[in-house]
């Protein structure tokens, strides 16, 4: 069977300056073939699309996803997790991780062997994968998970989900001795393992990293902070070259100065744009559930009835648009924080996060609002707005 084949033309690239390049690309079957500058040559095409002078990026990977549009991932259905991945695309996202959190071992189960059964068959942004924020975390940084299921790993758990193969990310308190193993057993799988939700001190998160850890989980979120004399896990991050650091940049969960401070610290190269959005993205203000507690949401914050952050309803070409306006930087630079990082963090940069000959053919057309008008993952046309 022949590959078909699509041309995009009148499309702008950015490069790291912000400097605009008119160009084209060529994708066969699920790939970019090739891309250039100015006019194509004459390709045989089946579908020619003007692109309109749009800016194209490479397609956003969402590392740390729990639901949207009133679907989460703990009791989540096949036809929840389509509508997730078609509201993912429509938002510039092309790849996510299925994210759960703390909760009873089958609903966990289950979460899991739903994704399983959609993997493949993605209307919208494809699943890469299953991301567990939880259960093997720490109690005082709970965050908004229930504190009463926190629990340390049993290989008997633990084991269970890792054999399914679709886990790609675990975040860990790895502080806790019980849960050593499990950063080494992850390690050895070539599973990523983020702290999260943790209370280490610097040199717990030191001996973290020197067994493995590689990330920390939404960064300044849900952790120990810095102090001036234990510069905790925000310490070890800014100060140990191995982390990347997962960021919500909705302007809420942390202050624009601050993600500034973050990108000044550790470079946009080892900044992980997430979303953390949670049923109530694309959902309009009032009352949601997040594991079965009510969660009002208001002007764009999801709280719980104390106050406390539960997710967020942020989507990722918002998080770049703001992580921009804090940090100055331009959208060519940054761009890389929601594609190429996140790639790498999971190991699929050698095929995906950059619009690059033999690369997957996932990107998408922003205008100059950042509104997203085009997405293509894997050389499919799953969202068109122009
Ligand atoms: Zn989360």
């Amino acid at each position: 069977m022949t590959k078909s084949t699509i041309l995009l033309t009148n499309i702008q690239f950015v490069d790291s300056h912000d400097h605009h390049i008119t160009g084209w690309i060529y994708v066969e079957g699920t790939k970019i073939k090739s891309l250039g500058q100015g006019q194509p040559k004459n390709f045989p095409v089946d579908i020619s699309l003007d692109g309109q002078g749009l800016t194209v990026l490479p397609g956003m990977i969402d590392l740390h996803t729990h639901g949207a549009k009133g679907n989460e991932m703990i009791g989540i259905t096949a036809p929840g997790l389509q509508e997730m991945s078609q509201f993912y695309a429509s938002h510039g996202v092309t790849g996510f991780l299925a994210s759960t959190w703390t909760a009873p071992r089958e609903a966990i189960r289950d979460a899991i062997a739903v994704t399983h059964s959609v993997m493949g068959n993605e209307m919208g942004a494809k699943i890469l994968g299953v991301h567990l924020e939880g259960p093997w975390l720490n109690v005082a940084y709970c965050g908004a998970q229930d504190k009463s299921l926190i629990r340390t790993a049993t290989r008997e758990e633990a084991v269970e989900y890792l054999n399914t193969d679709l886990i790609r990310l675990v975040a860990v308190a790895p502080e806790i001795p019980d849960n050593e193993w499990i950063i080494r057993e992850c390690v050895h799988r070539g599973i990523t393992v983020a702290a999260g939700h943790t209370n280490a001190t610097y040199v717990e998160m030191k001996r973290a990293v020197d067994m493995g850890v590689t990330q920390v989980t939404h960064c300044f979120n849900a952790m120990r902070p810095l102090n001036h004399r234990e510069p905790g896990v925000v310490g070890a991050a800014f100060d140990l070259p191995q982390i990347k650091c997962e960021l919500i940049a909705d302007n809420i969960h942390v202050n624009p100065i601050v993600m500034k401070l973050l990108m000044n610290i550790k470079g946009p190269e080892n900044v992980i744009l997430i979303s953390d959005s949670i049923s109530a993205a694309g959902m309009p203000d009032g009352e949601y559930f997040f594991e079965g507690a009510k969660v009002t949401l208001k002007d764009g914050a999801a709280r719980l009835q104390d106050g406390t952050l539960a997710g967020s309803t942020l989507t990722l070409e918002r998080a770049l648009a703001n992580i921009m306006k804090a940090t100055g930087r331009p959208m060519g630079e940054l761009i890389a924080c929601a594609s190429l990082n996140p790639a790498h963090a999971i190991h699929m940069d050698d095929h995906k996060g950059q619009l690059r000959r033999d690369w997957d053919a996932d990107l998408i057309l922003v205008d100059q609002n950042l509104q997203v008008k085009f997405t293509m993952v894997e050389g499919k046309v799953v969202f068109r707005q122009f």
